[in-house]
């Protein structure tokens, strides 16, 4: 049980008089003029960053909450366009296009001197094959895990995702994932491309029957919103890119190895890795720029497609719960520090009821004020935050579901079928609740 907040005495905003909420779980803040908003982030916000690479960096920042205000001002003037091909995501294509063909002549020409060389040109030609095999584009397997549940295991909640995919001609996923985190996900693995929907649980407990309509929407809406970058041509170059950039990385000196030999070579390795390391790193922000528009704008359409089949009513909401992340992870803290300690009256460290946490989290979330949540909303706008970076930010996605106008559901979930998907979970529900205690995370 929440225990209701102490009440702060009646205060009045210092700059413009009118009275400031009350409840001293959270900031004093003036809805009226946003006095004391956002009192973490506001001096970060206006300071002058020092030095030259600051500086380069904060004009970047700028350039890029500008390009993304001005997809926001297209978007919501052409509520019908699509994600399309400009010059960008045509470069962003180019540059997929040589990353693959770096590996594919890597592979033949490895090949080639396999077949044709002498003993030491096989030998370069063994290990430039091992490294075109390793460096190969990586499209994911459909890997089954302690959080997988297949269709035996959770079939309402497959047939609600099967009801949300078939409302927008999406195809239906292979395997749904319930993990402890806040946020969901939608991905294709496999040269088959299938589906998989990865539901966190901490949003999932928190959102109302038909917002959890309007996140699936959002997810399925990724399977036909025309995002180039899930696509198998960009993504497995973004992989492959990526597994480039890891595995050049300079190592570290290991505890225990400071001779002068060991040091010398890991100072060549080092130098070796640093141009493909720091190339690689280049082309994965500038491949990132290029389809940050294309990017964003399919996200805007996804949340469209959640609107269609879960409500603009229940989207907006759902979108509004994304800025409690920070609430949901002190909870958290708060949770595994009690467990820790053993000081929790209703639950002592071990006891089985761990998923009693989910209720702790639905009350606690429904027990922050609609003040504080519009705080919330608020400091995301001034710090342009969204759930992460290939997301547009989630005030701008709030204020187009606004712009869009009402609209209605086209699917609702009833109290024996959101009661039947709440059954199918308990079993995850504990397990995620023992993650969220023992993963030293909070
Ligand atoms: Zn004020
Ligand atoms: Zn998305």
């Amino acid at each position: 049980m929440i225990t209701p907040p102490p009440a702060r005495a009646d205060l009045s905003c210092p700059s413009c008089g009118a009275p400031l909420p009350t409840d001293t779980r959270f900031v004093a803040w003036c809805p009226s003029c946003d006095w004391n908003v956002d009192p973490g982030g506001s001096a970060a916000v206006q300071d002058v960053p020092a030095g030259r690479s600051a500086r380069r960096e904060e004009a970047r920042r700028r350039a890029g909450h500008l390009a993304v205000e001005r997809l926001y001002a297209d978007v919501s003037a052409e509520p019908d366009r699509r994600p399309g091909r400009d010059r960008a995501l045509l470069s962003a294509s180019a540059l997929a296009g040589a990353v693959h063909l770096v590996t594919a002549v890597l592979a033949g020409g490895s090949l080639w001197l396999l077949v044709t060389g002498n003993t030491v040109a096989r030998a370069f030609g063994a290990a430039g094959f091992f490294l075109a095999f390793m460096l190969r584009p990586r499209l994911g397997r459909l890997r089954r895990d302690e959080w997988s549940l297949n269709r035996a295991d959770a079939p309402r909640l497959h047939a609600l995702a099967d009801r949300v995919a078939a409302a927008l001609q999406a195809p239906p996923v292979h395997l749904v994932r319930v993990t402890p985190e806040f946020n969901a996900s939608y991905g294709r693995v496999g040269l088959r491309r299938r589906g998989v929907l990865t539901i966190g649980l901490a949003l999932w407990e928190v959102l109302t029957p038909q917002e959890r309509i309007a996140l699936l929407g959002h997810e399925f809406g990724h399977a036909v919103n025309g995002d180039a970058r899930r696509g198998l041509w960009l993504h497995s170059a973004v992989v492959t890119l990526d597994h480039w950039y890891e595995t050049t990385r300079p190592v570290r000196t290991p505890a225990g190895r400071s001779d002068a030999l060991f040091q010398v070579a890991e100072g060549i390795a080092g130098l070796l890795m640093l141009v493909p390391h720091t190339l690689a790193g280049l082309l994965l922000r500038l491949l990132d720029r290029l389809t940050l528009r294309t990017g964003q704008h399919a996200e805007y359409l996804a949340d469209d497609l959640a609107a269609r089949v879960g409500s603009s009513a229940a989207t907006r909401s759902m979108l509004e719960a994304l800025v409690l992340h920070d609430s949901v992870e002190a909870l958290f803290r708060r949770q595994a520090a009690v467990r820790r300690t053993g000081a929790a009256s209703r639950t002592p460290p071990g006891a089985a009821d761990d998923s009693g946490l989910w209720d702790e989290l639905r009350q606690y979330i429904a027990s922050v004020p609609g003040t504080e949540r519009a705080r919330r909303i608020r400091v995301s706008a001034l710090r342009m935050g969204s759930v992460d970076s290939t997301h547009p930010p989630t005030h701008l996605r709030i204020r187009l579901c606004e712009a869009r106008g009402p609209r209605e559901a086209a699917l609702t979930a009833d109290a024996a079928e959101t009661a039947a998907v709440e059954a199918e979970l308990a079993p995850l529900r504990a397990r995620a609740a023992r993650a969220v205690f023992s993963s030293g995370r909070w």
